[in-house]
């Protein structure tokens, strides 16, 4: 199959072949068209105005190393623009240590500021000593612990923004699982962005989101970004992998589908959106009475789980 070995572009060499849209790129023109994509998806979801400070997570993995690779290289002459970056530090050796060096090294290299968080400085834990201890899957606590530390050092650093790595398989992921679950409250925040509207609580932008998977590992190969962040500690048996899997599966079989299913997923979430006051009241937004950031209830979920940490720490 000459046709699939050729890029559509030019006469070089494919290093990918896009089924879903039935043509091959060569190493610079698939370069070119994963900063093109980027691009448009900061553009056509405004999410970066003149005189933001970007706060960039960076996880030392392949997906936020090319977020940052891309954010410098889109942003990095605009005297008006900053970007900083925002590192979580969850207490699991020896493998958060790699991606952490992985991300100062990167930092040094780009002259970007680097800030780091360590859940042992701000929750005096650290997951190691309480993995497989817990009601929960382990990702339920590191990821909502996670996500409040990287609110917190991003409102630390001055950012208006915070630049999350998610791709498009996550947000297909997310998509399948609020299906399965019926969670209509999470699916709406797919499209609608998180609720903003509360001072200490710096919104969110996804880059990365209209971009595949496996395009952001072959672009990180050929760039050489970023290391394999992969936590020992992931639970095979829960939902997340199953469903990553499944769909993996699914594209292979009809390729487009992830696409199909993102796209589909956004609409619906817009209009659950347009009607949205079912839970009008759980929408306001205010301060956990525990920790002081903003949540939807009483106590934040954060503060509920580190509960459940401390029992399983005695
Ligand atoms: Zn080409
Ligand atoms: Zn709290």
């Amino acid at each position: 199959m000459t046709e699939e070995q050729t890029c559509a572009k030019c006469d070089r060499d494919t290093v990918i072949f896009r089924e879903y849209e039935g043509r091959g790129l060569c190493e610079e023109h698939f370069s070119i068209d994963v900063n093109k994509k980027i691009k448009r998806t900061i553009r056509k979801n405004d999410m970066v105005k003149s005189g933001d400070t970007i706060a960039v997570g960076l996880s030392g993995g392949k997906d936020s190393a090319v977020m940052l690779q891309q954010l410098v290289e889109i942003f990095g002459d605009r005297p008006d623009i900053e970007i900083v970056a925002v590192a979580v530090h969850e207490g699991i050796d020896p493998y958060r240590n790699e991606s952490i060096s992985a991300a100062e090294e990167m930092c040094e290299k780009m002259d970007v500021e680097l800030e780091i968080g360590r859940y042992e400085d701000y929750y005096d834990l650290r997951m190691e000593n309480v993995v497989d201890r817990l009601e929960k899957s382990n990702c339920t606590y590191c990821g909502i612990m996670r996500r409040d530390l990287l609110n917190k050092l991003s409102r630390e650093v001055g950012a208006d923004k915070i630049a999350i790595g998610h791709n498009l398989d996550d947000e297909a992921q997310a998509i399948m699982m609020n299906h399965v679950k019926g969670d209509m409250k999470r699916l709406a925040r797919i499209s609608g962005s998180d609720p903003v509207d509360h001072d200490k609580f710096v919104e969110r932008i996804k880059p990365l989101k209209d971009l595949m998977e496996r395009e952001i590992a072959l672009y990180s190969k050929l760039h050489d970004l970023g290391v394999i962040d992969r936590c020992p500690h992931v639970e095979e048996g829960s939902l997340r992998p199953i469903m990553k899997s499944f769909l993996n599966r699914l594209e292979s079989e009809m390729p487009g589908i992830k696409h199909s299913i993102v796209s589909q997923g956004r609409e619906l979430s817009d209009i659950v959106n347009e009607n949205k006051d079912f839970d009008s009241e759980e929408n306001q937004l205010r301060e956990c009475e525990r920790c002081g950031e903003p949540c939807s209830s009483k106590v934040c979920r954060k503060c509920q789980l580190l509960e459940e940490v401390e029992k399983a720490k005695e």
